[in-house]
């Protein structure tokens, strides 16, 4: 048996990045850009007024206010869509409608509001003239030309993928076309001599193929383009007949006929075919999953259709799709992100009997206190598809546990999430270990007053082995605690203190939401088990050995020098140190993701 990501290594080692082409660019949702593009106009084109009013000179606002109005002879009007017939010379005002060009002379706009237009229309007043009631600044209420997008710059870069705001800048440039990754076609063919199709009535003996549909509407969800080849049979010819019709496509996914049943088939046609790759992969549901390379020759060359064949269960082809069909099609597709979003959830029920395979276990989550909480769906059976409808996520249960009890910490890949999302969800956090005595805490304060300085906001968290000296015998909070309470609460104009009873030791993951989402940075000190990325604190005279693994670090504040490949950072140069931590961890946590759990793809 193989494990799942060697499974997903193989598969995605096997598709290729589709060619690009040119489309309307309403069709280009969701694709990958494949060309840099550049802009040939200013935009917006002109100076322009950014709203209703009146374009004037600033310098002959000077000293006007609400009781001291500034008059000014209006000579003309201009709206958005034409020119300015007219200069705006010392005295006069032309009134302009948003978006439309500044006239030449005029180097300010003036709201309606901040003039006594209104008055004068009520009161049939003199329209030739306008009091302006506000002084204005040079620029006020303009929008200079070229200020979204100069002329000659990099607009949108090349692997961009396009979502509405890219193809509105597109059209804002003039473009009506653009290049892009082209989509996968993923032709789909359900096997079994027991299917039957959705418009058919049942027989006895026989059930609705549901595989087609999941699998042809999760290869539209992720930018595919499904073409259902129909159901085979149990067969060689039948098969091969079915397989024929879908050689044109990029991808082939079957269903079924994979497992060890004499009608499995499916690796028979393979082998008759092409090269087979028929694995098991260490993995629950879906262990059975083939593999394979279909050869086939267009026009004259011979090409390569990459072949997946699911298991035929409903749940285990779903489930395998989206560990293996998913990211193959991203790939095609050449998009980089291709690990499913994932979060961390507490899981409410006990899952156990893993059986030495990944387990994927269908689970609701819901949002509760700032802590994600998964529950799972009821039966689990590989062929209640039910227990997938009413699940919107998988919780990963890893294949060398026992399983894990309610109130654990699991991994919960989000069914329904966009590919972007579970990689924004980082946290702003590092922690700072060291052997005893190397000065973890005098570095601490020293980045803390620094950040602080800079003018962040900063958590710092401390593990304490030998339990805390905050509920003093006596107060309020003590004897509330003493009466049972399993938390008190203190709160007073300028401090806030949670104290709370635990029965185990609290890791990282379950402190974070206490600390709650407000800060800029949350140092830790200790915590050297934990999975957040830490920083060594290395003392020459402690010896040249580290408390953690180098590979388990971000870098090393050393009084020495190592020979390790990781950042070394000299003992006493606190601004490198911050430096250090800020760009890599407080302005990436901002931006980009920092540990994404899946694979990236070059
Ligand atoms: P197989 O992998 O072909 O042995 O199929 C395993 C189980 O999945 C059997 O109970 C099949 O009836 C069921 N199954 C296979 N293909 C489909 C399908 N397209 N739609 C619904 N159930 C299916
Ligand atoms: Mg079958």
């Amino acid at each position: 048996m193989i494990s799942v990501e060697e499974a997903f290594e193989k598969i995605l080692s096997y598709v290729e990045v589709l060619e690009p082409e040119r489309k309307p660019i309403l069709d280009c949702l969701g694709q990958v850009l494949a060309e840099d593009v550049y802009s040939t106009i200013d935009i917006p084109p002109l100076d322009n007024s950014a709203m209703d009013g009146y374009a004037l000179r600033a310098e002959d606002t000077r000293g006007a206010g609400e009781t001291s109005y500034r008059y000014l002879a209006v000579v003309g009007e201009v709206a958005a869509g034409s020119m300015p017939t007219k200069k705006v010379r010392p005295g006069t005002a032309i009134r302009i409608m948003t978006g439309a060009p500044l006239p030449e002379g005029a180097d300010a706009v003036v709201r309606f509001e901040d003039t006594d237009e209104v008055n004068r229309k009520s009161s049939g007043g003199d329209l030739s003239q306008i009091g302006i009631l506000c002084q204005a600044k040079k620029g006020l209420n303009v929008r200079g030309r070229g200020e979204d997008i100069a002329k000659g710059n990099l607009i949108l870069k090349k692997g961009k993928v396009l979502r509405p705001q890219e193809i509105g800048v597109l059209a804002s440039l003039g473009r009506s076309t653009a290049l892009v990754i082209r989509r996968p076609i993923v032709a789909i063919l359900a096997t079994g001599d027991e299917l039957i199709g959705v418009d058919q009535p049942l027989a006895p003996g026989k059930i609705h193929d549901s595989n087609n549909y999941t699998i042809a509407a999760e290869v539209s969800r992720y930018g595919g383009i499904p073409k259902i080849l129909g159901i085979g049979r149990d067969s060689v010819q039948s098969l091969t007949e079915k397989i024929d019709e879908g050689l044109d496509a990029d991808l082939l996914i079957t269903s079924g006929g994979v497992s060890k049943g004499d009608y499995d088939i499916v690796k028979d046609v393979l082998a008759e075919h092409g090269e087979v790759g028929f694995w098991t992969v260490r993995m629950k549901p879906g262990k059975p999953l083939a593999f394979g390379i279909i050869k086939k020759t267009e026009g004259g060359r011979e090409k390569k259709l990459p072949h997946l064949g699911l298991p035929g269960n409903p749940v285990s082809s779903m489930i395998t799709f989206e560990q293996f069909a998913r990211p193959a099609i991203l790939k095609m597709m050449g998009k980089k992100i291709l690990a499913k979003p994932a979060i961390r959830a507490i899981i409410e029920d006990d899952v156990v009997d893993t059986d030495g395979r990944r387990l994927f276990a269908r689970v609701s989550v819901t949002r509760r206190g700032g802590q994600y909480r998964a529950s799972v769906t009821g039966p689990q059976g590989s062929g209640i598809l039910t227990s997938m409808a009413k699940a919107n996520g998988l919780a990963v249960i890893p294949e060398n546990s026992k399983g894990v009890k309610a109130g654990d910490m699991v991994e919960v890949q989000m069914l329904d999430w966009g590919e972007e999302q579970g990689e924004v969800e980082t946290l702003p956090i590092v922690s700072i270990v060291g052997k005893s005595q190397s000065g973890k805490t005098v570095l601490m304060e020293q980045l803390i007053a620094e950040f602080k300085r800079r003018g962040y906001k900063v958590a710092a968290l401390k593990h304490s082995h030998g339990g805390m000296e905050i509920d003093h015998p006596g107060k309020d909070s003590w004897r509330f605690a003493q009466a049972g309470s399993d938390a008190v609460c203190v709160s007073s104009p300028d401090k806030l203190a949670f104290i709370k009873n635990l029965n185990h030791d609290l890791n990282i993951e379950e402190i974070m939401p206490i600390v709650g989402p407000e800060f800029d940075l949350i140092l830790a000190e200790g915590f050297r088990k934990s999975k957040i990325p830490k920083i060594e604190v290395h003392r020459k005279e402690l010896g040249d050995d580290l408390l953690c693994s180098p590979k388990e670090l971000s870098a090393i504040v050393t009084d020495g020098s190592l020979d390790t490949d990781r950042a070394q950072l000299p003992w006493g140069d606190i601004v490198a140190v911050t430096d250090f931590i800020e760009k890599n961890f407080v302005l990436k946590a901002r931006t980009v993701p920092s540990t994404p759990r899946g694979k990236k793809v070059k």
